[in-house]
């Protein structure tokens, strides 16, 4: 009921009809106060007058009799009797009241008669004697007034009510739109507007309501321009293109629309104009609004989500590194640890053996490393540690794998290079590492390595049977003197001797290639 009340209250029909009310009572409120309706009070003076005039009369006739109570009756009787007079006095000349009756307070000092009161002089031998006065009841009390403007105004109120609701269906312009249409548009979640050739709103549906938070029917008659839109510069509107080119036209961007709660909406705008044909001129606009507002957040609430998703790619990938260095690094020398050594080596291994292509490996360690630690202490024996693994690096091709294999004992890998190849590598590498205590600047005379090369054309059953004969050509050489490389040869050095054991080795080949 309530909300009944507030709907009515709120729409255009009962505006309109308070507007031409209000309109009405103020323009008879004009003509009433420059008389256009004529003197409406003209009988009520003239039988005032009338009245008037006939007391003077009977007065003047007592007072020519010189009968001064009759003629104070005479004014008591005619202020009781006539209810419409409030007072009455007989003044002489010489301003002594001969007669008075009434609320004197009525009477004013006017000399002329006015609606309110009559003034009448009395004569007696054509010589001015005195005068009547005679105070009248106000004409059209304030009651009068209100109820009269009162039923104008209810009456044309009801009446005008009457008439526009039935004017205004055939003026509105939704009305031309049938129900089924109407609901229809209002099914479509896209906001839609008609436009006429004027760019005035002549049909919103509820989705455009919703978009603008306004009502359809609020909507109606605005001049779209006005809508709160958001245009850069130069920006033309796109409903304007639209009806300057008489055809349809789709904005790329969206338009933003800042809605009566300051929040932007962004809106995707296709136009269409109606009934422009070859010969025909445009009758209006059709526009709808997509909109965005809701796509757009949830895209950049994605693209948010997908750069932190890079960036701890990025984080994860360079921590994976990390991981990796760490797990296949050796801390002291930077060189390939055991475990990734041998991992490579296996690998290494396998592919050598299915392509029958050879694979070499040199076991290198220190000479007398214990004495270097003893005498230099660990410090000195981590540098030196960290020279070789320099030193044998430097010498390897790029896809050579140099690994620490244990305390100061090195494995390195060579794919594809055979023993005599391998040793001649070997041989540079024992040269570079004695060369290595003068030129690296540590506080050693000297620092020699032995080193044992070892190839797959020994015939190794696994890597671990590869590492091994490198390790026994390495122990040839440590007998041999140290200082030298050797390579495996498995006529000669097939098992390593328990401490104490003669290794035996070709000393001829070892002389030959040392
Ligand atoms: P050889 O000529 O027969 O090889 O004699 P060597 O004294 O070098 O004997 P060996 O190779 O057995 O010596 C290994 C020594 O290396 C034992 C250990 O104290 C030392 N060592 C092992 N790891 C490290 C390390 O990381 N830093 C240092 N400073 N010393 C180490
Ligand atoms: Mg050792
Ligand atoms: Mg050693």
């Amino acid at each position: 009921m309530l909300s009944t009340l507030m709907n009515i209250w709120r729409s255009r029909l009962f505006k309109l009809t308070i507007s031409i009310l209000l309109l009405t009572l103020s323009v008879m409120m004009f003509a009433d106060f420059f008389k256009l309706r004529g003197d409406v009070d003209a009988g009520i003076r003239d039988a005032r007058k009338a009245m008037s005039e006939a007391l003077a009369v009977q007065l003047t006739v007592l007072a020519g009799s010189g009968n001064e109570q009759a003629i104070r009756q005479t004014v008591d009787a005619f202020v009781t009797r006539s209810t419409d007079v409030g007072a009455a006095r007989l003044t002489t000349t010489n301003g002594t009241t001969m007669a008075a009756s009434g609320d004197l307070n009525q009477l004013s000092t006017d000399t002329e008669s006015t609606l309110s009161q009559m003034v009448v002089p009395i004569f007696q031998n054509d010589r001015r004697w005195g005068e009547v006065r005679v105070a009248f009841a106000e004409t059209q009390d304030l009651a009068k007034q209100l109820t009269y403007f009162g039923f104008i105004g209810i009456s044309c109120f009801v009446l005008y009510l009457l008439f526009l609701r039935k004017a205004l269906n055939q003026i509105d312009p939704s009305q031309v739109v049938p129900g089924r249409v109407n609901n229809a548009f209002n099914l479509l979640s896209e906001g839609i507007v008609i436009l006429d050739t004027k760019l005035q709103v002549m049909l919103a549906n509820d989705a455009m309501g919703r978009i603008i938070r306004r009502t359809p029917g609020d909507l109606m008659g605005q001049h779209i321009d006005e809508w709160p839109w958001e245009f850069a510069e130069d920006q033309l509107a796109p409903w304007r293109i639209a009806l300057e080119d008489g055809g349809t036209y789709a904005s790329q961007e969206p338009l933003t629309l800042r809605t009566p709660d300051k929040q932007s909406r962004r809106l995707i705008v296709n136009c269409a104009v109606v009934g422009a044909g070859e010969d025909e001129k445009a009758k209006g606009l059709l526009v709808t609004f997509d909109d965005m507002t809701a796509i757009e957040e949830k895209n950049r609430d994605l693209q948010d989500a997908l750069r932190l998703l890079k960036h701890s790619q990025v984080s994860i990938q360079e921590k994976n590194k990390e991981l990796e260095a760490l797990a296949t690094q050796d801390p002291l020398t930077g060189v390939n640890n055991r475990r990734a050594l041998l991992a490579r080596l296996a690998t290494d291994f396998a592919k050598s053996m299915r392509e029958d292509r050879p694979l070499s490996v040199i076991m290198v360690d220190i000479d007398h490393f214990k004495s270097i630690n003893d005498t230099f202490g660990h410090v000195v024996g981590d540098d030196c540690i960290r020279v070789v693994a320099n030193t044998l690096a430097a010498q390897c091709r790029e896809y050579d794998l140099v690994g620490r294999y244990g305390g100061e004992e090195f494995v390195v890998v060579l794919p594809d290079l055979t023993a005599q190849q391998a040793h001649e590598v070997a041989e540079r590498m024992r040269l570079q590492i004695a060369d290595a205590a003068t030129n690296e600047n540590l506080p050693l005379q000297e620092m020699t390595a032995s080193l044992g090369v070892a190839c797959t054309d020994s015939m190794p059953d696994d890597y671990m049977a590869l590492i091994d004969h490198a390790d026994q050509a390495l122990y040839a050489a440590k007998q041999g003197g140290r200082n030298r490389s050797i390579i495996f040869d498995s006529r000669v050095t097939k098992i390593k001797p328990e401490a104490g054991a003669t290794a035996e080795v070709e000393s001829d080949r070892r002389s030959q290639k040392v």
